[in-house]
């Protein structure tokens, strides 16, 4: 043995170099903890919490009922029932329109897939219950989450515009067709 192995030996220099880590951690100690619910994360920007109906800014639901959603959803979460907008023929709406969120996944799929911007990811995430056919949510309950979580409304497509609503004869107030 040399000179050199030996003070390592009676100095237990491996020992020292295996916990160099784990004194560093000690002397520089921050905690990870958070005391959740008091401290809450901060949640990335493209967080996927839970989903919503959305509304134009005259209130009218933007869900046309096409059932795109439900075709895109891999685990059935969606199921639509759509009927026509009464007095107007040409247009159709979700006449029921339910999610089962025990089964979803938060894939995004549905809000890909919606043609006209009427579901969203909300950052919502404290969704805990005790029984879960409360996670079994209706479209009233839907369009409240979008109503909360997003306050700055679109306007309807008709209005954002006009050459749609010139060649839809059903839509009553006609904006000006830009000459
Ligand atoms: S996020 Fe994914 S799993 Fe959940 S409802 Fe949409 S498509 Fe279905
Ligand atoms: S939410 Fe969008 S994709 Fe689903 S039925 Fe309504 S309009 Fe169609």
């Amino acid at each position: 043995m040399t000179f050199g192995e030996w003070v390592k030996t009676i100095t237990f220099y491996e020992i020292l170099v295996g916990m160099k880590s784990t004194l560093k951690h000690l002397i520089n100690y921050k905690p990870v903890t958070l005391q959740y619910p008091h401290e809450k994360r901060t949640l990335p920007d493209n967080y996927r919490g839970m989903l919503a109906l959305l509304r134009y800014d005259d209130d009218t639901e933007k869900c046309v009922g096409c059932d795109l959603c439900a075709a895109a959803c891999p685990s059935r979460v969606i199921k639509v029932i759509s009927s026509e907008v009464p007095g107007e023929p040409t247009k159709r709406f979700a006449k029921e329109y339910s999610m089962d969120m025990t089964r979803c996944l938060f894939c995004g799929l549905c809000v890909e897939a919606c043609p006209v911007d009427a579901l969203a990811m909300t950052r919502e995430y404290e969704w805990a219950v005790y029984d879960k056919r409360e996670l079994l949510l209706n479209k009233q309950q839907l369009l409240a989450i979008g109503d909360r979580s997003f306050q700055v409304r679109e306007k309807r497509l008709e209005l954002q515009h006009p050459n749609v609503a010139f060649f839809n004869v059903s839509f009553k107030e006609l904006p000006q067709k830009p000459s």
